[in-house]
């Protein structure tokens, strides 16, 4: 009876360590960051489909200020607006910066949460807008797992970051995300890539 109790405590103990997505960041970890990242990650998870309803998506960005404060929320918008920089990131970006008219973010001490780890592209363009801090969901190894999008090639990206001043957390609530993923390819959406 004994060993039996043991063996089901080592099963619960596997499946929590299989099942639990372990939050990384470039910084020692902030439970309070750690908290308010997860609340509006999973929010735009669940919007997401809205989103996808509408031609946009599937990635869904937000910016808040330093109080908390929603600045923008936005979608990538690739496909429907045919452009291949249109990723929420760059998207929640560019809406930012036309809504407070400036280029350089810093001063407002921004935080940027998106649904799943920045691509190439967009970890450069965080790194020129002056967002401050970065959360994301599902990390890139398993978006390009479901989607077939290339991410491209981040060679020591937080590490880098971190050097610059901006703080990076991710896999933050990523299983919604994952699924909602796997419902814009299962349901027939565009994959969009160069074709090469
Ligand atoms: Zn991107």
């Amino acid at each position: 009876m004994k060993k039996f109790l043991v063996l089901i405590a080592l099963a619960i103990l596997v499946t929590s360590n299989i099942t639990e997505a372990k939050v990384i960041s470039n910084e020692k970890i902030d439970k309070a960051k750690v908290e308010t990242a997860s609340k509006i990650i999973a929010g735009l998870q669940k919007e997401m489909k809205s989103f996808t309803e509408n031609g946009s998506g599937p990635f869904v960005a937000a910016v808040y200020d330093d109080k908390g404060n929603l600045v923008v929320k936005v979608a990538n918008s690739v496909v429907n607006e045919k452009c291949s920089n249109n990723h929420a990131e760059m998207n929640a970006i560019k809406a930012a910066e036309e809504k407070l008219n400036t280029y350089d973010l810093a001063p407002y001490n921004l935080k940027l949460y998106v649904t799943a780890e920045p691509c190439i592209m967009c970890v450069g363009g965080i790194m020129w807008s002056g967002i401050k801090e970065v959360y994301y969901g599902v990390p890139s190894k398993t978006v390009e797992e479901i989607t077939g999008f290339d991410e491209g090639f981040k060679p020591h990206w937080f590490k880098e970051f971190k050097k610059r001043g901006i703080t990076v957390y991710g896999n933050i609530e990523p299983e919604l995300g994952e699924q909602e993923l796997r419902n814009y390819v299962d349901n027939g959406n565009e994959v969009y890539k160069p074709s090469r």
